[in-house]
């Protein structure tokens, strides 16, 4: 059930975060919003979320650094993400999975489709998807 999910969405276009927060929160889930690394880390540091949705093209430090940080910190390294991105080039999912991401939903958002894809992922045991943790 995705109702009392807490969702962190880390993403810094300020219409692409109200609609995904709007869906998220129409469906029930709580949603932690941050704009760039430095907030996600804060809300990171003071608890955890669901599952991550992380833009992959943010200012400053970019998503997959952030992902690959999240993925060397032990109490955030199972946490579900999602890749948030533009990007529909072959070979990114691949490369954001190679990442440490567990999926990905292009943007612009498929209104009808979104809810559905971030519950999909809430489904899956916790730690389902086998990764390295390096460094
Ligand atoms: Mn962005």
């Amino acid at each position: 059930m995705p109702e009392g999910k807490t969702i962190l969405v880390v993403e810094d276009n300020e219409q692409n975060l109200e609609l995904v927060e709007f869906l998220l929160e129409e469906a029930g889930m709580t949603v932690w919003a941050a704009r760039d690394a430095t907030e996600a880390r804060a809300r990171l540091a003071d608890g955890q979320p669901d599952l991550v949705l992380m833009d992959m093209q943010l200012p400053g430090t970019d998503g997959l650094t952030l992902v690959e940080e999240i993925r060397r910190t032990p109490t955030t390294a199972r946490l579900p993400i999602l890749a948030l991105t533009a990007h529909a080039m072959r070979g990114d999912r691949e490369r954001f999975i190679a990442g440490g991401c567990d999926g990905y939903i292009a943007k612009p958002i498929n209104v009808a489709s979104f809810v559905t894809e971030v519950e999909a992922a809430l489904k899956r045991p916790a730690g389902s998807i086998p990764r390295e943790v390096s460094g």
